[in-house]
């Protein structure tokens, strides 16, 4: 983002906007940590904001302040549609393509007002006026906070901003565990405690408000349908309908069982397949160098972080294990570690 961006973008917000601000779907924490704190700051700037995702997120976000103003595209599909169409300023906060927007893809790509771009990921589209692409920020979140600063308002930041900040940093460093926790995440996440996010109930809200259902399954998950291929540093766990329904799945009940697969010594790349009607959603993990948005992105019709990425196999669960079976020789090498 360049001086004449912010620059631009200053004038723009100098005077009262309808906003929108939308997110990928299944939104995880920093979706909605980054899009809610965008919320709260644009609120004290005195616009009419409106946060609209395109489908449901887990129960364990639903306590952030301002999440009772969300407009869900799958529940109320007219009214979503209505808050992007008559929006001046449309915000895309951590998506790199308007097709990670599913139902809400075509109003973002024909948005006729102004677009803002804020985002961690490789590469993203050019389909934006203003961008703010940092791929080594640990989160959006973490960006939101930058742009809050670039635009001089660093006073305005309250616990509500704080709060969401912080839970975007949190979820999307793994608990400051991951390669993307860096200097600035721990700082800018000790400033949003400063300005009044509470870090211990963040951490219960999010970690800690497990249905004893999700806790068994991943115990189940863990113990009888995990594989580790040793030959190729590798772990996953494959989950059928029928295992989810045994244990009451709900969405966001597998959120962090992949990341239990690279606590095994020596493993360093890690998958998490979910069975769903006619397809199978693909998580994937690793540490260090491999790249597993390659993965993702070559075999499984995805993309994401070199370390955390997703995707979708069109199949069978059998066959998406198949899948992925196969294509782990040709990085045989790289998963040497
Ligand atoms: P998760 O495994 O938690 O669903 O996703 C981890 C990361 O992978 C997300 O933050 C996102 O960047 C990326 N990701 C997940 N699913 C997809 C997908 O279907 N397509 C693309 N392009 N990226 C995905
Ligand atoms: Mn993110």
């Amino acid at each position: 983002m360049t001086e004449k961006d912010i620059q631009e973008i200053t004038e723009l917000l100098s005077s009262h906007k309808r906003i929108a601000i939308t997110t990928h779907q299944f939104p995880d924490g920093d979706a909605m940590g980054s899009s809610l704190a965008l919320y709260h700051y644009l609120k004290l700037r005195g616009h009419s904001a409106s946060v609209v995702v395109p489908t449901y997120y887990p129960d364990f976000l639903h306590w952030m302040p301002g999440d009772e103003e969300v407009t869900n595209y799958m529940t109320h599909q007219h009214k979503a549609l209505d808050l992007l169409e008559q929006a001046e300023i449309l915000f895309c906060l951590d998506y790199d393509q308007p097709g990670r927007t599913k139902g809400l893809a075509d109003a973002v790509e024909n948005f006729e007002g102004s677009k803002i771009l804020i985002d961690h990921h490789p590469n993203p589209g050019e389909f934006a006026d203003y961008t703010l692409s940092v791929i080594e920020a640990s989160s959006t979140a973490e960006l939101i906070y930058e742009f809050i600063l670039m635009l001089n308002d660093e006073a305005l930041i309250d616990a509500n901003i704080a709060t969401c900040v912080y839970s975007g940093i949190l979820t999307d460093t793994g608990s400051f565990s991951y390669g993307s926790t860096t200097y600035r995440a721990h700082y800018v996440a000790g400033e949003m405690i400063k300005a009044g996010a509470d870090n211990l109930t963040i951490q219960n809200e999010i970690f800690n408000s497990n249905s004893e259902d999700r806790v068994r399954l991943m115990g189940y998950a863990l113990s009888d349908r995990l594989t580790i291929l040793t030959e190729f540093n590798t772990g996953y766990i494959s989950l059928s309908i029928e295992d989810l329904a045994r244990f009451n799945f709900q969405n966001g009940d597998t959120e962090g069982l992949v990341n239990y697969i690279l606590s095994i010594k020596g493993i360093s790349f890690a998958v998490l397949m979910l069975e769903r009607d006619k397809s199978v959603k693909c998580s994937f993990r690793s540490i260090g160098q491999f790249p597993s948005n390659e993965v993702a992105r070559e075999h499984f019709n995805g993309g994401g972080h070199t370390n955390a990425s997703g995707g979708e196999h069109s199949g069978s669960l059998a066959e998406a294990e198949k899948l992925f079976r196969s294509v782990l020789p040709q990085y045989k090498k790289q998963l040497g570690r």
